[in-house]
This record gives C-alpha cells, sequence and structure tokens, in this order.
C-alpha cells in the first residue's frame, strides 16, 4: 500500500480558526456599512448596524471572536491525490482543542442525549469536515463558523406549495424564500446571508445551500437564471421591511446565493441556509509547505 502524503498543518489551522472567528471578511464587513449608510439616519435599524460594526472592530484589534456564538465549524478541505484524510481530521481537531484553550472558540459541542458539553468542541459530527480531491497541487482549507441562531431559522420547503401558490419553478422558489423570510422576522441576528439550493434530496440541498455561504458578497451566479434570481431575491427580501435584527429598516438581507442540483422526478426541495450577520468565512492555502490565507 502506497505510503500517504504527509503534511503538518496543525498550526495553520489554528490560526485559520483565529482569523475567521476574530476577523469578519472584507466583502461582508463592507456590506454591513453600505447597510449603515442606508438606513434613517438615528433609526434604530442604523444605530443596531453601528454596534454590530463597533464589536467587528473591536473584536478584530483584540483578537477575541467577533460574537460569543463562535458556531458550528463547518470545514471544507480539497486537497491533491495522496494525502491522508484522517490524519487531516485528527490535526484539525487538535487545532480545534487548541483554539478552545485559547477562547477563540467558545466549547459549543452539546451531547445530544446527556446534554453534557465536550469542552473542547469536538464530538460526533463536530466538526463537520468535508473533502474533496482535486487536481490542483496544494491543499486548500475553507472553514465557515455558522451561529446557532442562524441555523434555528434555516428552513426546507418544498414545491409546489399550494398556501403560497408557488409551483416548481423559479417563481414557485422565489415564494417560499420570501415567505421564509417574513416568517423568521429578523431572528437569526438579521442582517443574514442567504444561500439556497433548488433541488437535490433533503441532505445534498442543504449541504449545497451551506456551501453558497462560502460565496464571496459580490460575485456573480454564471447562471444567468440563478444571478437574476438572487438580484431579485435580494431586493424583494429587502423590500419586507423587517430590517437589522428585526427593528424594521431596508436591510434584512445583505446577499442572496443560490445553487441548483438535479432532483427526483417525485421531489422539488428549496433548502435555505440562513446565515446571521456574523458571516465568518476564512481559507487558506498550502503549497510546498507555505500557508497563504485568505479573507
Ligand atoms: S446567530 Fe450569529 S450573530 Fe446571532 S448570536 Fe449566533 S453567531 Fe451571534
Amino acid at each position: 500500500m502506497p505510503t500517504p502524503r504527509a503534511i503538518d498543518l496543525e498550526d495553520a489551522a489554528l490560526e485559520l480558526i483565529r482569523r475567521a472567528s476574530t476577523v469578519l471578511p472584507e466583502d461582508v464587513t463592507d456590506a454591513l456599512k453600505r447597510a449603515h449608510d442606508r438606513e434613517e439616519s438615528g433609526s434604530a435599524a442604523q444605530q443596531s448596524l453601528a454596534s454590530i460594526l463597533q464589536n467587528i472592530s473591536m473584536a478584530a484589534e483584540a483578537s477575541t471572536p467577533v460574537c460569543q456564538d463562535t458556531g458550528t465549524l463547518i470545514f471544507h478541505v480539497y486537497y491533491p491525490f495522496g494525502y491522508s484524510t484522517a490524519s487531516m481530521i485528527n490535526q484539525i481537531n487538535r487545532a480545534t482543542i487548541r483554539a478552545t484553550e485559547h477562547a477563540y472558540l467558545r466549547p459549543n459541542a452539546v451531547h445530544s442525549l446527556t446534554g453534557k458539553n465536550s469542552g473542547n468542541n469536538l464530538g460526533a459530527g463536530a466538526p463537520q469536515f468535508h473533502f474533496h480531491e482535486w487536481e490542483t497541487d496544494e491543499i486548500l482549507v475553507r472553514l465557515l463558523l455558522k451561529g446557532g441562531g442562524s441555523e434555528n431559522v434555516c428552513a426546507q420547503c418544498k414545491l409546489p406549495d399550494t398556501r403560497l401558490k408557488a409551483g416548481r419553478n423559479l417563481d414557485g422558489v422565489r415564494k417560499v424564500v420570501l415567505d421564509t423570510i417574513f416568517a423568521a422576522q429578523g431572528m437569526g441576528c438579521a442582517p443574514g446571508i442567504l444561500g439556497i439550493c433548488i433541488g437535490g434530496d433533503r441532505g445534498a440541498g442543504y449541504m449545497s445551500a451551506k456551501e453558497q455561504l462560502f460565496r464571496p458578497m459580490n460575485d456573480r451566479n454564471p447562471v444567468p437564471e440563478l444571478a437574476e434570481l438572487e438580484e431579485r431575491l435580494l431586493k424583494e427580501t429587502n423590500e419586507l421591511g423587517i430590517g437589522p435584527m428585526g427593528f424594521g429598516g431596508k436591510t434584512t438581507i445583505l446577499s442572496v446565493k443560490i445553487s441548483a442540483l438535479h432532483r427526483l422526478p417525485a421531489s422539488f426541495f428549496v433548502s435555505i441556509a440562513y446565515l446571521c450577520w456574523a458571516g465568518r468565512r476564512a481559507d487558506m492555502t498550502i503549497k510546498n509547505g507555505e500557508v497563504v490565507y485568505h479573507a
């Protein structure tokens, strides 16, 4: 049996977690600043965004978490042929334990039967790992920290929906997304970021919807129909008037990202992954032992 290629990424993963937890990506911060400037001067919406922006800047300066809920750790690792995924999991797990000791992460992994907190963010399904072998000769590790309040307002809808008169088409997708955001009424710490998947089964749909949350805020979907729907939903969700933290206002959603998967003829799911304003994601690439951090 060939020997797996070796890499030591524990220290690099610790720094990746620190960055994800304490420094919000520039594109997310910029979107929040633009939202702040758009709101009525002195309104509750603007004050709420001002507090969020102040928190972000204090967290980055002090290297402390942007929010007390440091969320679920979701790792996507892209790697060339020959690396041991078990070894990478061990190293990232050790980095997670150290990140918890450094208080970059709150102990967030609770046993669902005993209610006992593991104290180090490790547990069944925690952290989450998704591995992708690719042709490129470098390793890319992507991390998303997804807050619990935002996870609570995720939704999976199926079409058709007679209550909403939503059929199995893009207009039906639009209707169930608007209904979901209206029902959330600012819960999940608005303004939020939406990752949506049309199709797939229930598991693949949610996974793809969450992968959309790694996309930069200002990219454009290469599929014209989806790009158009992203823009329309961004406009229409913000016309709901729910506003930051549900205080009313012009900004309920900061960006909308949509994917589409094949589905069974019998099913048409729309999976909506809602991410709070704390859109904490960070990437690193490792090539020839050199680590480069992004975002
Ligand atoms: S939903 Fe997001 S912003 Fe709200 S408490 Fe959780 S991590 Fe913090």
